[in-house]
């Protein structure tokens, strides 16, 4: 009782080897593959010897040792010989057996069997461009070899004669194994090609993430609020949902750069961006618009877009920046523009610059949301007027 927990967690494990959510490790795959040959060798080695075979008995002792090399080389991580090696004693077992025992007992159907693992080495071992052609060669030489044995086997009576029982037992487990071989390989193959497809639409995914990104601040980059802006604006035009933008600049960010370094203005950035993202609501966008200003998508009207922008205003005007022990102050100015039916992406973003730099003009750290009305001004900072 104690062990069944035990039995029923490797059943599992099993399973999700067999499904691929263990994920396939092809130097694991080729070296199960070794010992499962080795094995077959032994048995080999016994089946013969209890039916009085001495010549292919004393030979899968040999091919025992041989494997158990060829196992070696594949663990060294040699897997092309490896191969080789597999492929050439395949093809000297048919032959070989095809004399002593005859082409009845079915050792051709190895040598078909691998041909799903010509497959599986060219595409997920092979690193170099021949690969490509490898099915291809094996292939032809698998039907070149099997003719050879084949008319070996016509030319010549085998050496040993075998009962019908002795060569139906020798043929299905001949059979058996290839269809193992065919099996599991083709299985592997699937596997493996599952595992690349999966490999790459996480990579998509990943770079789809750091293409859509300002590595700097972590917010949106430009080219993900274009998106966002074609698809605030579609939607406008079809459900009449009001949306707008807040175009927010630094003020006299130079002087920053200029006074404690450019590193210095790289944090003050960093605090920036971290003050917008927790100034909107899930659902607006924040993005870098470039060097030291920052596009804000507001779902919402003129008046909702305003204390938005006059929040990140307050919130910036009371930042501190600590940068190498200095304490560092700045302030924003932010305009506003506010869809209305007619109007396109460029006259949107025109009027919210516009608003922005009649606030600069205008004496800076301020919300503009209608031009020429300065909608909070330096005077007004203690008590932000909001629209
Ligand atoms: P204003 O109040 O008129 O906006 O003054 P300003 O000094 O902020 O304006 P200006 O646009 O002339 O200067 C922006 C500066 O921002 C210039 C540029 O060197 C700096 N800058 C742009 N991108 C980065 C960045 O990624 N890191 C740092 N540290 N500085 C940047
Ligand atoms: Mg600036
Ligand atoms: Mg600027």
């Amino acid at each position: 009782m104690a062990d069944k927990p035990e039995i029923q967690k490797k059943q599992s494990h099993f399973m999700r080897v067999i499904t691929g959510d263990y994920g396939v490790n092809h130097q694991e795959v080729l070296e199960i593959l070794g010992v499962a040959v080795i094995i077959v060798h032994v048995t080999m080695m016994f089946m013969y010897h209890i039916m009085d075979i001495w010549e292919l008995s004393l030979y899968n002792v040999i091919s025992t040792a041989y494997y158990s090399y060829c196992y070696g080389i594949v663990r060294s991580g040699r897997v092309a010989r490896g191969y080789l090696l597999t492929f050439l004693e395949i093809i000297f077992q048919m032959i070989l057996t095809t004399v002593v025992i005859g082409w009845d007992a079915g050792f051709y159907t190895y040598v078909i069997a691998i041909i799903p693992l010509y497959f599986y080495i060219s595409m997920f071992v092979m690193k170099n461009e021949d690969r490509i052609f490898y099915p291809m060669i094996w292939s032809i030489l698998t039907v070149i070899s099997i003719l050879v044995s084949y008319f070996v086997g016509q030319a010549f009576t085998p050496i040993e004669s075998m009962s019908m029982v002795q060569m139906s037992i020798a043929f299905v487990f001949n059979l058996f194994l290839s269809c193992q071989l065919i099996i599991w390989m083709s299985h592997f193959f699937v596997l493996g090609y599952k595992k690349s497809l999966d490999t790459l639409a996480n990579q998509n995914a990943t770079l789809d993430v750091e293409a859509s990104i300002d590595p700097m601040t972590k917010l949106f980059n430009r080219r993900t609020m274009e998106t966002a802006l074609d698809g605030a604006l579609e939607e406008a035009k079809k459900t009449g949902a009001i949306f707008s933008l807040v175009m927010s600049d630094i003020d006299f960010f130079k002087k920053i750069n200029d006074t404690y370094g450019h590193d210095c203005g790289d944090v003050a950035l960093v605090a920036v961006a971290e003050i917008l993202k927790a100034c909107v609501r899930d659902g607006d966008t924040v993005c870098r618009w470039g060097g030291e200003e920052f596009l804000i998508l507001v779902h919402g009207n003129r008046s909702v877009a305003t204390t938005v922008a006059e929040r990140i205003r307050s919130r910036i005007e009371n930042n501190v920046v600590e940068y190498e022990g200095n304490q560092i102050r700045f302030t924003m100015t932010l305009g506003v523009s506010t869809y209305s039916p007619g109007y396109s992406l460029e006259k949107l973003l025109t009027q919210a610059d516009e608003n922005l730099y009649y606030g600069k003009e205008h004496g800076r750290n301020q919300v503009v949301s209608i031009k020429p009305k300065v909608t909070s001004t330096v005077a007004e900072h203690s008590t932000p007027t909001v629209h």
